[in-house]
């Protein structure tokens, strides 16, 4: 978007502007199958190969609740300190979009099986703030949309549209902060850490893969300003689907400058949705935002409601992660760090990750040496969070066990690396279709060696009269012709045998 849009300077937005804010977060559950009917919900898979009479919203087909997807939706309701519904049902949210087959969203409206509850963040600098969480909802995904034929990729200019109705159903959960005030100056901070923070908590309540790039967690981000010294709130406007964490804190900042301009010009901020660009961390408009009532919300006829036990709900209870202050605290202490080093690995967004590695095998060291440099390095270059880079904590804990058994040097695993990056696959597919790995057949060593003692006869009769320095020249040699695939220390093993 290339319109001129006014912004004010951030510095003066805050001294004259108290900003609030409301995050919505779609989260899409990682059950096998879907919210109301047995397919399967394989991110990626064929189009259209994952639907059935019910997910395609065909005349006579009849939902049943997926009973995995309720006890995931206590689960959340639960780590976030909110009451329980004792009684709930879904609710029809009718609106025609090609993308939703049915013609509703089959979703909860005012009886949401989660409410009233609180998640508290940490900010880089260790304040902490205490978001309240409205309600958690469960509901299901639409489709997908493809437009074709246009240079953007979007439906304006594009000569048609395909879809694909694999993720049509898929078990969603909406969580919506309450209204978060009194943060002034660092909102977009909190936005950020509040995501961060969420996405941290759903993962280690493991039902989700929490993945941003991926469309597994989104988040709508609602900003309004108002006066300083005013009590009611401003118009907001609700930011759609921003996808990277960096990208919540951008569009809510660009929209605290925005709306500012606006207002101190005496226009009116519209309320509306808005698209984040990428490229400026702009936004713009989107669409004029209906109301509750357009959506003409009623109760589901053919699901029964959900009335969970007080055993059952306990036994979800029980089944809850370490809080995420005491698990800090736990890994502090058996991992050695100091309260330096561990705010460190916090802020470069490092903790979760190296834990999840070391769960998958590797040992903190390991884990974290990893992760704080060449993923680090990886990932600002990308310009990512290291939880986005397309590497999973057991892939690396695999590259790393590799390195231990010897069947990768670390040169070899950074290639294996760059190839899981790659999008090439697990780090075993990358070793074989590159054929990275250590050559470690002696019999193939020993022929590079004795290539290599021939080609410089004058260091092999140093070696052999007994100056063992010599052997690294042959060593560079033979890692040369085996290009960087042997290792070193066997290689040298060899060469003094071959010369003794
Ligand atoms: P919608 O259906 O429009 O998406 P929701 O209730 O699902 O509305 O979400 C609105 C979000 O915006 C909530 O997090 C709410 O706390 C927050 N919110 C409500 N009013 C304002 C406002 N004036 N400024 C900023 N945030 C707001
Ligand atoms: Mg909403
Ligand atoms: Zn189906």
């Amino acid at each position: 978007m290339t319109t001129m849009v006014e912004t004010m300077d951030y510095d003066e937005v805050v001294e004259r502007f108290d900003p609030v804010l409301g995050l919505e977060v779609h989260v899409e559950l990682s059950t096998a199958t879907k919210m109301f009917c047995g397919c399967a919900t394989t991110f990626g898979a064929e189009p259209n190969t994952q639907v059935c009479p019910t997910c395609l919203g065909l005349p006579g087909s009849l939902p049943v609740m997926n009973g995995a997807a309720v006890e995931s939706a206590i689960r959340i309701g639960l780590a976030l300190n909110c009451q329980i519904a004792p009684w709930c049902r879904f609710a029809r949210k009718n609106y025609f979009y090609p993308d939703m087959p049915k013609n509703f969203q089959t979703s909860q409206y005012d009886e949401p099986i989660a409410f009233d509850g609180w998640m508290d963040l940490e900010l880089p600098d260790g304040e902490t703030v205490r978001v309240g969480i409205e309600r958690a909802h469960m509901e299901e995904d639409t489709g997908k949309s493809l437009h074709v034929g246009g240079a953007t990729g979007r439906i304006h200019g594009a000569s048609h549209s395909l879809l694909d109705y694999n993720r049509a159903g898929v078990p969603l959960i909406e969580i919506v902060t309450k209204p978060i005030e009194g943060v002034g100056a660092r909102a977009p901070e909190v936005a950020r850490a509040y995501v961060t923070a969420l996405r941290d908590l759903l993962r280690a309540l493991d039902v989700s893969d929490v993945r941003m790039d991926q469309g597994s967690l989104r988040c709508d981000a609602n900003v309004s300003l108002r006066e300083r010294g005013v009590s009611e709130f401003g118009t907001r406007t609700e930011t759609k689907n921003v996808n990277s964490l960096r990208s919540v804190e951008r569009a809510v900042r660009y929209e605290m400058t925005r709306q500012a301009a606006v207002l101190a010009g005496g226009g009116e901020v519209v309320q509306e949705t808005r698209h984040f660009h990428e490229a400026d961390g702009s936004t713009s408009p989107g669409r004029v935002k209906e109301t509750a009532e357009d959506y003409r919300y009623f109760p589901e006829p053919d699901l029964v409601p959900i009335a969970p036990s007080e055993e059952w709900i306990e036994r979800l209870r029980g089944t809850l992660p370490e809080k995420p202050a005491e698990r800090r605290k736990r890994i502090q202490q058996d991992w050695q760090l100091s309260d330096l080093e561990l705010r460190d690995l916090l802020n470069a967004g490092a903790v979760e990750v190296i834990a999840s590695t070391v769960d998958a095998g590797a040992t903190p060291d390991e884990a974290r040496s990893w992760w704080v440099s060449y993923l680090a390095q990886q990932a600002n270059t990308r310009g990512v969070e290291l939880a986005e880079l397309p590497i999973s904590p057991a892939q690396v804990a695999r590259v790393i066990a590799l390195v231990n058994s010897g069947e990768l040097t670390n040169s070899l695993a950074k290639q294996v690396v760059d190839g899981v990056l790659a999008g090439e696959g697990d780090p075993d597919d990358v070793v074989a279709a590159r054929g990275l790995a250590v050559v470690s057949d002696d019999s193939a060593l020993n022929a590079a060696v004795d290539e290599a003692l021939a080609a410089q006869p004058d260091v092999a009769d140093k070696i052999r009269g007994g100056k063992v320095q010599a052997a690294g020249a042959i060593v560079g040699a033979v890692m040369k012709a085996t290009n960087n695939q042997a290792d070193a220390k066997r290689v040298r093993e060899l060469i003094l045998e071959r010369c003794s």
